[in-house]
């Protein structure tokens, strides 16, 4: 089956972790793809296995925070592929800190990637998309619908995209553009991001089986869990819908 055949997409974050299980996929599903992160190693290793597959890839070189880089990766897309039709504003950093512990520096540093980073990813899609259509995907997080103490900057970043995303699909919508604007929550995905965190804390096997007893399915998603939740909103079976949620958990906020 090739659910986005004919499209053209660029996933940001797509070196590593859910953005690289993402761009494998819709490369499976018949979309050229434009893995764009800082990692330029990781991002190339993607691109190649996406081309021995049969796939059509392109690495983008993309700091997300950087609006001059986002007028270039977006500049090449077109150059290379002709169009834009899916945007996965995926790239982000995990930040743990409290409203005491997090210093201005810090706070600033974790919205200029997953806040402005979404922000300047959407706006650049949308100037390449409002001819012909698409869909925006904004990853936000459990942690942009529910508090944690421990992460402040980072609940505020994913709230901040949750928000901007409505505002964004509301303002496409009203404007007769034919694109979609979704977010996309995830619950913890055993990724390098999580495997980070993890690594460093003294206890790692107390700190996982701690993370798992937070989903009520008792353990972590993998990063395919959250591509195939994007796969849909990227596609046209999910024409219908805009400034929507999706949440792919194992429960966590239904408690
Ligand atoms: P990850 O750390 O495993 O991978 C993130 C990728 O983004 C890396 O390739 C990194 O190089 C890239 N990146 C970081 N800063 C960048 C920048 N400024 N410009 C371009 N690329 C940059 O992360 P992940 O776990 O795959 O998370 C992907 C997204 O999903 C993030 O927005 C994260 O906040 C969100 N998320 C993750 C989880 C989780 O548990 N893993 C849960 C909820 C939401």
């Amino acid at each position: 089956m090739a659910r986005v055949s004919g499209k053209v997409a660029i996933v940001t974050g797509a070196s590593l972790g859910i953005g690289r299980a993402t761009a494998l996929l819709l490369a499976r599903e018949g979309a050229k793809v434009a893995v764009a992160d800082l990692k330029e190693d990781e991002g190339r290793a993607v691109v190649s296995e996406i081309e021995a597959a049969g796939g059509e890839a392109l690495f983008v070189p993309l700091d997300v925070s950087r609006e001059d880089d986002w007028t270039r990766a977006i500049a090449t897309v077109l150059a290379r592929f002709g169009r834009l039709d899916i945007a996965v504003n995926n790239a982000g950093i995990a930040w743990s800190g409290t409203v005491e512990t997090t210093s201005l520096d810090d706070w600033r540093r974790v919205q200029s990637i997953n806040l402005d980073g979404v922000f300047l990813g959407t706006k650049a899609a949308v100037a390449a998309m409002k001819d012909h259509g698409g869909s925006i995907i904004n990853l936000s997080s459990i942690e942009g619908l529910v508090g944690d103490p421990t992460l402040a900057a980072y609940n505020a970043s994913k709230g901040g995209v949750r928000l901007f995303t409505k505002s964004a699909a509301l303002h496409c919508a009203r404007s007769g553009y034919r694109i979609r604007v979704n977010s996309v929550h995830p619950g913890y995905i055993w990724t390098p991001m999580v495997q980070g965190l993890t690594a460093e804390t003294p206890d790692q096997a107390a700190f996982r089986a701690r993370l798992e007893a937070l989903h009520p399915v008792g353990h972590l998603g993998e990063a395919n869990d959250i591509a195939f939740g994007i796969l849909y909103l990227a596609s046209d079976e999910s024409k219908f819908m805009t400034g929507s949620e999706l949440v792919i958990d194992g429960g966590y906020t239904a408690q």
